[in-house]
């Protein structure tokens, strides 16, 4: 049978595009690719990119004083949202030129519209047309969503706050995850007068609980108020403002409210139920090792699936689909020993099990040094950092690595090779320090702090 393309790819974000540009760039397979609204997907246009350069305009409040304490005679300026945002809005369509044009060179053929499957082999674009494909690849990603309370629909989510039209004087953001918390820091350091709330006992559930414990501590000592076990009861509008009642009894008016407190994948309305593609309890597509589905001819990958919803891991999911599809070398996706980064402020790196998650696990031994860092103490800050190692007290090889520290993620990124070759507390041990930089300490410490 034949097919008007090798390859449909449904979704231009990062995992889709990777997928498609290596299946035809390196395989010379035949491929299409839709993508209903911007090329670049959730990363580029409404994720880590953007997300990042706000991280970096919201930094530099807090190194005026800094400058000073070092001698410096520099004064706090304004910070004009106006110029940034416009600056931010050119890079964002630089970069999705920079996409569709990674796609056309590699010979995939874009179709600006929604696709949904019809059956194993064909799909249906928004205009009605129909092509067939012998693979089909699903990368739609995901969105915000909000629960439904009263005046819900005042709430904006992560998609808005890169355009909003001003910057607010107060703004409540709601949820404990790393988006609600890096966004808290970033509102924080441009100025906006910022409330986080989030239901549970402490903000980055899941994350390393000391790590946690001094990001929140932090975060509140740069003048955020994160109040935990608090959550919105309801919201009316009052003139401007948006007013909020909470649980803990309180009530106060917000000029934006930023709901992170979930997201949800874009698997619904495709097509997929009529084909009987397995959904799991969130709605993700269910996937087997090499991201295919119970219909063999359709494959998803990145977070559709809802496996680990990082940028690197949809683009390593679309790299082993071709590599398993197309090049006849079937490539499971390791999804173990993921270092990530979370930039609130303080930044945190993190590679592995948690103390708790480790010591539930095995015996374990725990390393952990809290100090002033050079440069902050220098200026007469009061902000702490912190370097932590969990090992396996049988093999001797570091579970867990977890860095609260500016330039945690850049850390992170090497801590992690070490820990994924399955490195001892003894190979870190023998690697001599850099002086003097804060991720010394990961090599120099030599006692364990507790045992669990
Ligand atoms: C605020 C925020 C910050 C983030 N920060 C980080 C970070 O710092 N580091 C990190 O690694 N990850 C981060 N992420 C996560 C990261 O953005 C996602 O994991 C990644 O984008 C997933 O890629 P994807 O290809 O699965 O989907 P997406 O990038 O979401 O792409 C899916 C694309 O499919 C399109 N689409 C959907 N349905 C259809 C359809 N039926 N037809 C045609 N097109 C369709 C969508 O328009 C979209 O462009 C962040 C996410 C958010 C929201």
């Amino acid at each position: 049978m034949s097919f008007d393309y090798d390859l449909f790819v449904i979704g231009g974000g990062s995992g889709g595009v990777r997928a498609a540009r290596v299946a035809a760039g390196e395989t010379g397979a035949k491929v299409a690719l839709a993508e209903e609204d911007r090329y670049g997907g959730t990363c580029v246009i409404r994720g880590c990119v953007p997300k990042k350069l706000m991280v970096f305009a919201s930094e530099f409040s807090g190194m005026v004083g800094d400058a000073q304490a070092f001698g410096w005679d520099i004064r706090p300026g304004g910070f004009d949202w106006n110029l940034f945002h416009g600056k931010l809005v050119t890079e964002l369509d630089r970069l999705e030129g920079v996409y569709r044009n990674i796609l056309k060179n590699n010979g995939v053929e874009s179709f600006d519209q929604r696709a949904r499957v019809v059956d194993p082999h064909t799909v249906e674009l928004a205009d009605g047309t129909r092509k067939t494909a012998k693979h089909i690849l699903i990368a739609t990603g995901g969105r915000p969503v909000v629960p439904e309370f009263p005046g819900s629909d005042l709430a904006i989510t992560s998609n808005e706050i890169f355009h909003l039209e001003k910057l607010p004087e107060n703004i409540l953001i709601v949820g404990g995850g790393y988006i609600a918390s890096e966004f808290a820091g970033i509102m924080n350091g441009l100025g906006v007068k910022t409330t986080q709330f989030y239901r549970g006992p402490q903000i980055l559930r899941g994350f390393d609980e000391e790590a946690r414990g001094l990001i929140c501590d932090e975060m509140r000592q740069n003048g955020i108020d994160v109040r935990l076990e608090t959550n919105v009861v309801e919201m009316t509008k009052a003139g401007d403002k948006i007013r909020v009642k909470a649980t803990d009894g309180s009530e106060d008016q917000f000029d934006v409210v930023m709901y992170a407190t979930g997201r949800a994948p874009n698997a619904d309305d495709i097509g997929l139920e009529a084909l009987g593609v397995e959904r799991g309890r969130k709605g993700e597509i269910i996937v087997d090792e090499y991201s295919q589905t119970g219909v063999p001819s359709i494959y998803a990958i990145g977070d559709v699936t809802d496996r680990v919803n990082l940028t690197p891991v949809a683009i390593r999911e679309g790299m082993a689909f071709v590599e398993t599809v197309f090049k006849g070398n079937p490539t499971p996706v390791d999804h173990e020993l993921i270092p990530t980064a979370i930039f609130t402020q303080p930044e945190m790196g993190t590679v592995g099990l948690s103390e708790e998650e480790a010591a539930a696990q095995e015996s374990i031994e725990v390393y952990t040094t809290s100090f002033k860092p050079m440069q902050k103490s220098f200026a007469g800050g009061s902000q702490k950092v912190l370097m932590k190692l969990i090992v396996s007290q049988a093999t001797r090889k570091v579970l867990g690595c977890h860095i609260v520290a500016p330039g945690a993620g850049e850390m992170i990124q090497l801590a992690g090779i070490a820990v994924k070759m399955g490195a001892t507390k003894e190979d870190f041990d023998r690697t001599v320090a850099v002086h003097p930089v804060m991720a010394e300490e990961l090599v120099t410490m030599r006692q364990p702090v507790r045992t669990a």
